[in-house]
């Protein structure tokens, strides 16, 4: 089972570098922002709480993420693996996933950071907005709070994954096509 959890800044192509993997290997992709929107959608009660931190760039508490995850894991054990976009985001939700993995005894595989420029970033994201509606991609001041809590609260995870080798570094810049031979190249040798 290949268990992979995609890793970078808001802006980095988790989701399209995900859709590439995701046709490659026959993996199950896992947004929990993908999950998220859809409850603010429906209008649930979840939606409505997540809502309030998301439109202001700031995390979801890992209580309801980490919940929204362990439902389905526990629920679908057949699958030939995962791929983890925009999940885990602290170091509480990346242990909360090793416990979650390994009473279905299937670690995570490797964890595959993307690394991009922040000016790029920014760039990425606003352009993004216009086409996907997504208010937190078309304020400056919200991209600017998400990339923070981005090296505040994600970062850390870094050093989680490389005391347990299993980090990976992928060069985020360039065409889409150019990342994803990197990536799939990468996740080949594991
Ligand atoms: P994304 O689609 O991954 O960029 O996520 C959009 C927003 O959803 C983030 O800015 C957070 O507010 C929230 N979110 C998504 N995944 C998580 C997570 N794993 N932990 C906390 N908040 C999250």
């Amino acid at each position: 089972m290949l268990n992979l959890v995609l890793f970078g800044p808001p802006g980095a192509g988790k989701g399209t570098q995900a859709d590439f993997l995701i046709e490659k290997f026959k993996l199950i992709h896992l947004s929990t922002g993908d999950m998220l929107r859809k409850q603010i959608a429906e209008e649930t009660p979840l939606g409505l709480e997540a809502k309030s931190y998301m439109d202001k760039g700031f995390l979801v508490p890992d209580s309801i993420v980490i919940g929204m995850i362990k439902s389905i894991l526990q629920n679908d054990k057949e699958a030939k693996g995962y791929i983890f976009d925009g999940f885990p985001r602290t170091v509480a939700q990346a242990k909360a996933l090793d416990v979650i993995l390994n009473e279905n005894e299937t670690p995570v595989s490797g964890m595959f950071c993307l690394c991009v420029e922040k000016d790029e970033l920014v760039n990425r994201l606003l352009f993004r907005g216009k086409t996907s509606g997504r208010t937190d991609d078309q304020d400056v001041s919200i991209i600017e709070n998400r990339i923070q809590v981005y090296n505040e609260k994600t970062m850390p995870i870094k050093d989680y994954y490389l005391e347990q080798n299993k980090y990976y570094m992928i060069d985020g810049m360039g065409s889409v096509e150019e990342i994803a031979e990197r990536l799939s190249n990468t996740v080949a040798t594991l």
